[in-house]
């Protein structure tokens, strides 16, 4: 267990011998995509039982030596988060919520047996990477820059239980805009494999999570859809989430329901972000288990006008369609829907600066 405050663990700067010329990183940041360029630095800072977190860096990024008896590579000791830098309409940086991205942090830590994080050693982390690459904003509008916090263990050991020393490190991406006029409504399978049990680690942001998603998720695509959704384990029939986000359902009367967060459901930001913008507009929501059959109907009724998928990579991602081996249907036109659309301009004015911030989300570097 850390207990080390921020004040005493000061980051050090190691210098840097190469990093990207103008030219090439303007080149990359006029075309970021997603996930495949990166910036010059990343921030290491180690752990081990009975010193706790120690040697903070801010370091040229480059390839990590490890162990080949790491327990991560073994045993999937891993866990990771992601947020995003904003340019601010005032010139500034800011990044939306990074308390709650630590906060969540350690919460998958804890279920991972990994040690935590002080929530401000966290934030201090991404923002001093954040301001060593701040020539790595995207020009295009609607970028951003993605940050990927994540721990690992380290620890040369081939037997089973915790690791004794793990690293922190910080990396960013800068990214695009997922779409430019507005996202178009996806197409879902509905996947026979489940993501998360009972009891399991469906609430931990741990990369094992995503690697046991990778088969379903080339099935959907095969399949020709854009995403996987995940119908709970035990009953095979309430819905839970979408590969890596969470989603909602808006119905005609203007209440909305998401899924609640019983454990086999990741906590997203976004969708605790978007509960609030929609209460804040006087709207209904419910944390409610709703089942793929009540989807089905409530879509054919009209009952159901609109559905989205919600997470910090894509922000708000309408779904269009629903197919599964015996059925399919569309939900609404078929298109992007009205109140979707709304809440994702809320929120992403909140997150550029070009809207107050009642809820005190923002934070500026
Ligand atoms: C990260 C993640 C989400 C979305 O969380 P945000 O905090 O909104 O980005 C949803 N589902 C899964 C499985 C995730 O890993």
């Amino acid at each position: 267990m850390a207990t080390i405050a921020a004040e005493r663990l000061s980051f050090t700067r190691l210098p840097h011998p190469a990093p990207a010329n103008a030219e090439a990183r303007a080149a990359v940041l006029a075309n970021p995509g997603f996930g495949s360029h990166f910036t010059d630095h990343m921030i290491v800072i180690e752990w081990s039982e009975g010193r706790g977190w120690h040697d903070a860096v801010i370091a040229p990024r480059g390839p990590i030596a490890l162990d080949p008896a790491a327990a991560v590579l073994h045993y999937a000791q891993e866990i990771f988060e992601g947020l995003k830098a904003y340019r601010q309409a005032d010139g500034s940086i800011a990044l939306f919520r990074p308390e709650a991205n630590a906060s969540r942090f350690n919460s998958s830590a804890q279920r991972l047996a990994m040690p935590e994080l002080p929530e401000e050693i966290f934030v201090e982390a991404v923002k001093q990477l954040v301001a060593a690459d701040q020539d790595w904003f995207p020009t295009v509008e609607g970028g951003s820059l993605y940050l990927r916090p994540f721990m690992i263990a380290t620890e040369a050991f081939l037997g089973v239980r915790p690791a004794k020393e793990y690293k922190f490190i910080v990396i960013a991406s800068p990214a695009g805009n997922y779409f430019k006029s507005g996202a178009p409504a996806v197409s879902i399978w509905v996947s026979q494999y489940t993501r998360a049990a009972p009891g399991g680690t469906g609430a931990a942001k741990c990369g094992g999570n995503y690697a046991a998603s990778l088969v379903p998720t080339a099935e959907a695509f095969a399949r020709g859809h854009d995403q996987v959704l995940f119908l709970d384990a035990a009953e095979h029939k309430w819905i839970e989430e979408l590969g890596g986000m969470n989603l909602y359902f808006v119905f005609a009367d203007g209440s909305l329901i998401t899924p609640p967060l019983t454990g086999t459901i990741l906590p997203g930001i976004t969708r605790d972000s978007l509960m609030a913008l929609a209460r804040d507009e006087g709207l209904e929501v419910r944390e409610e288990r709703y089942s793929l059959d009540q989807w089905r109907a409530d879509a054919q009724s009209g009952k159901l006008v609109e559905c989205f998928a919600c997470g910090t990579a894509a922000v708000v991602t309408p779904v269009g369609k629903v197919c599964d081996e015996n059925n399919e249907f569309v939900i609404g036109s078929g298109g992007p829907g009205q109140l979707t659309g709304k809440l994702k301009a809320r929120l992403v004015a909140i997150q550029r600066g070009e809207a107050p911030d009642p809820h005190g989300w923002v934070l500026k570097l």
